[in-house]
């Protein structure tokens, strides 16, 4: 297995390498300022929302989200892995990739892809050989093909099955506890997490395994039980299935997204293979972010119970920011106690499209799920109904939807259009503004901000990642001690720049590409710096370090003085009061 590649090559890779020259030979590009823009390569679209930024070393597209580096746009165009991307972006630039054969993370997740992929192999021929097992899936509808297709397996009865096949050593069982196969006791001692299940493999957009869902075929609880979030696995992401309707489909022109693997499994059987599922959880902007990039035509499958509404509706809601000219959304609810598993067996794939096709568009769904909970018939309802649908309508992007659905809205309170966008615009909400508000007006908004919030925290990261120099003099013990999401992540930021002076923006985000904070940093990375000569990134960020330092005292004195009233403080503790009052 070749080595490592040293991260300072990467580092200085990509703060050499040219993002337009590397976009620019796959995607036509045109100037526009200090950027370039161009129709995404990654969605459908007519008018350019996907820019360039040589000075960030860093893309990003307003209207399907895709972001990253020149290493991330050659993952994502050419499909290559990541040491792929690098190999090839150090060949275009006519250099050499240096090894390093320490044992580190990379080789580490290639242990533990290989793990689950033993892992799933053993599973299957477990079902082989379980006659109960086969027995049962026959029974629920899924044949050979299909069970293949899906790599299912039997995970069988017993607490160490996994451990006594693949965890040998130390460090064997090490990768089963990461990988989240097997659970440690209070005692130190193993045992296997799934037992006498059905094992579906989750597979990523590559059709590596990266977790398993396993359902009970008898009563045992819980019915479904899914691989912990892992180092592979982050449930808010994976969408199951997709690598088998991309692997089934040339041209995926919609996508139905049901709640469990079961129902995908079974859809698929009866030759509907544009089917995914979330697992278990519900349907975040990932997902459908994801989605969007595959097709234009989403629809979600619901069981028509009352929990089958609220989870409509949080897709629902999670839907909104991404709408866009082009793109349908329909909601396709069951029939009452049936879900797609039990009525596509029940009555076949053409009634199970018919009914997909008869789906709510979203803005009906919206509107009825509305008109539901006040009483239409007056006019405080109708009043009311406008109230609730204000912060709905203003999470979708301005253009032709969001007025069609205004112009529906009228309709449905009896106002004209104009009136009722009046109403609705009136009062922006707090979160519409931007991150960096115009020179002059950010000082009072800071202030006003001093209680350090989340939203200083995210400030902060955004002036590092776009201005790296900023944090080179920066004092980091200021934040010693400051309790808040994201300020570890602040100060590794501030020290990575601070030993590494000539690193980009896109030289960071590389750094945390496999960090499971890295999926957030892209994002903040995008935004834009005032371009006045009056902004100081420097000083802004010397200014947000402050305000969360002083936020953190706070907090710690009121710590302390509450702590003295409970139970009392310690000698250290009372001294320390007395310091920092
Ligand atoms: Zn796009």
């Amino acid at each position: 297995m070749a080595g490592l590649i040293p991260q300072d090559f990467i580092d200085d890779l990509i703060a050499r390498a040219d993002i337009v020259e590397v976009v620019g030979r796959r995607t036509q590009l045109k100037k526009a300022g200090r950027e370039f823009k161009a129709c995404c390569p990654f969605h459908d679209e007519k008018t350019p929302s996907f820019t360039v930024s040589p000075g960030k070393g860093f893309y990003h597209c307003f209207g399907c989200g895709a972001h990253g580096t020149a290493i991330g746009f050659l993952m994502e165009f050419d499909h290559m892995s990541f040491v792929e991307a690098i190999e090839s972006l150090a060949h275009s630039m006519g250099v050499e990739v240096p090894r390093d054969d320490s044992d580190q993370p990379a080789r580490r997740y290639d242990e533990l892809f290989s793990l689950m992929d033993a892992v799933a192999r053993y599973w299957q021929s477990c079902l082989r050989e379980s006659p109960a097992a086969v027995e049962y899936i026959k029974k629920r509808g899924i044949d050979g093909s299909t069970a293949k297709r899906y790599g299912i397996g039997y995970a069988p009865d017993g607490w160490s099955n996994l451990i006594d096949k693949f965890g040998g050593s130390a460090e064997a069982t090490d990768r089963l506890l990461a990988t989240g196969l097997i659970i440690q006791k209070d005692n130190g001692q193993h045992y296997d997490r799934f037992r006498d299940r059905l094992m579906f493999p989750i597979r990523d957009a590559r059709g590596r395994t990266i977790g398993f869902g396993g359902r009970t075929m008898g009563d045992g609880e819980p019915k479904y039980l899914n691989s912990p979030e892992t180092v592979l696995f982050h449930k808010g992401r994976e969408l199951y299935g997709l690598y088998e309707a991309r692997q089934a489909l040339r041209n995926i022109e919609r996508l139905v997204v049901v709640e469990g693997y079961m129902d995908a499994v079974a859809l698929a059987r009866h030759g509907i293979d544009f089917v995914v599922a979330t697992l278990g959880t519900a349907t975040t902007e990932e997902h459908l972010n994801r989605l969007f990039r595959i097709t234009e035509n989403a629809y979600f499958a619901f069981d028509g119970d009352r929990a089958g509404r609220k989870a409509a509706w949080r897709a629902l809601e999670n839907a909104l920011p991404q709408i866009r000219e082009g793109r349908q959304i329909r909601f396709v609810f069951l029939p009452d106690g049936q879900d797609p598993d039990s009525f596509v067996n029940e009555r076949g794939a053409d009634a199970f499209v018919k009914l997909m096709d008869s789906g709510l568009p979203l803005s009906e769904f919206l509107i009825q799920e509305l008109s539901s909970q006040v009483d239409m018939e007056t006019i405080d309802g109708r009043a009311k109904l406008a109230e609730m649908a204000r912060p709905l309508v203003s999470k979708i992007p301005a253009g032709v939807y969001r007025e069609l659905l205004i112009d529906s809205l009228a309709t449905a309170v009896g106002l004209t259009a104009l009136k009722l966008e009046k109403m609705m615009t009136s009062r922006p909400a707090a979160s519409d503004r931007g991150l960096f508000a115009p020179a002059g007006k950010l000082r009072k908004r800071t202030r006003s901000a001093a209680s350090g919030g989340p939203s200083v925290v995210r400030r902060a990261l955004t002036l590092i990642l776009n201005e790296p120099t900023a944090g080179r003099k920066l004092d980091t013990d200021l934040l010693a001690g400051v309790q808040r999401p994201g300020v570890d992540l602040l100060v590794s930021l501030i020290e990575t720049v601070q030993s590494e002076p000539t690193i980009t923006t896109a030289g960071l985000l590389e750094r945390w590409r496999h960090d499971e904070q890295g999926r957030h940093l892209g994002k903040l990375a995008a935004a834009d710096l005032p371009l006045d000569d009056e902004f100081d990134p420097a000083a802004e960020l010397a200014e947000c370090l402050q305000q969360l330092a002083l936020a953190g005292r706070k907090e710690r004195i009121e710590f302390l003085i509450e702590k003295q009233r409970v139970t009392g403080l310690s000698d250290d503790e009372r001294s320390e009061l007395a310091q920092r009052r």
